[in-house]
């Protein structure tokens, strides 16, 4: 069971303030994603929820426990592919799992190979292109064993085409495991497409509320418009 609790979250870097009293809570399978412009604090809550970045103020709470500055508790994928370079593919996608002692060989190798990269199971990091990383990125971190899942722009770099395909990919595993997910986005189309609920970061800085929750039920492409007013 997943009950998230983000209280509070402030975060200042010399004396500039990044996040100001950010509160949310993720339940059991919901699918959110955190939408807002480059600079807006996407990363740095991602970072603090993931137990590697301390806030200034605040606590994150997972199933009434704190898991503030404790890395580990949830599986966290930062914005750029951190992958070993002295393991292949097939070992770098398996280190989601090491840490539970168990090694599922067969399943990374046919997620390796639905995710576009059959051909590159042995290759080693430095043979690989960014979008490629970032796949492998992401089945590390879908084959990790915790039960929420911090996913930072992990399409980014993708192609249109293998984006939608990844997207899709990740919606179908998602439908059938019900896992939590948080998805971080600056794209408006991915985090509508994804979504159960958009949680917006605005960086305008005369903004008192940084966090607007903007709740709907999936299929809603037309019917929802992204008004200005949400971010008043
Ligand atoms: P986003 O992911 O939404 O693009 P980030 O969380 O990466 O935004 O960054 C938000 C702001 O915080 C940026 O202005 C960035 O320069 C600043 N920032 C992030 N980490 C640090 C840090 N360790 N020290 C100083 N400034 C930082
Ligand atoms: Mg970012």
């Amino acid at each position: 069971m997943v009950h998230l609790n983000v209280r509070n979250i402030s975060q200042s870097f010399d004396e500039q303030k990044i996040l100001k009293q950010i509160n949310f809570s993720i339940d059991q399978g919901e699918f959110v994603s955190i939408l807002g412009p480059s600079g807006s604090g996407k990363s740095t809550l991602f970072r603090i929820i993931g137990g590697i970045e301390s806030p200034t103020s605040g606590d994150i709470i997972l199933n009434d426990e704190s898991i503030k500055n404790q890395p580990g508790s949830v599986s966290y994928t930062p914005q750029s592919p951190s992958l070993f370079p002295w393991r292949s593919v097939l070992d770098n996608v398996l280190l989601g799992q090491e840490i539970q002692g168990k090694r599922d060989r067969n399943t990374a190798l046919q997620m390796i190979e639905r995710a576009g990269l059959a051909d590159y199971a042995d290759a080693y990091p430095h043979e690989l292109s960014g979008g490629m990383k970032q796949r492998v990125s992401f089945i590390r971190s879908v084959l990790s064993p915790q039960p929420l899942i911090l996913l930072d722009e992990p399409f980014s770099a993708l192609d249109e085409f293998t984006r939608t395909d990844m997207q899709q990919w990740l919606l179908s595993m998602w439908e059938e495991h019900k896992r939590s997910i948080i998805f971080v986005t600056h794209n408006i189309e991915e985090a509508l497409f994804l979504s159960d609920r958009i949680i917006v970061l605005s960086n305008r800085p005369t903004s008192v509320q940084r966090e607007i929750t903007i709740p709907f039920k999936r299929p809603r492409n037309e019917d929802l418009l992204l008004s200005n007013d949400f971010l008043e």
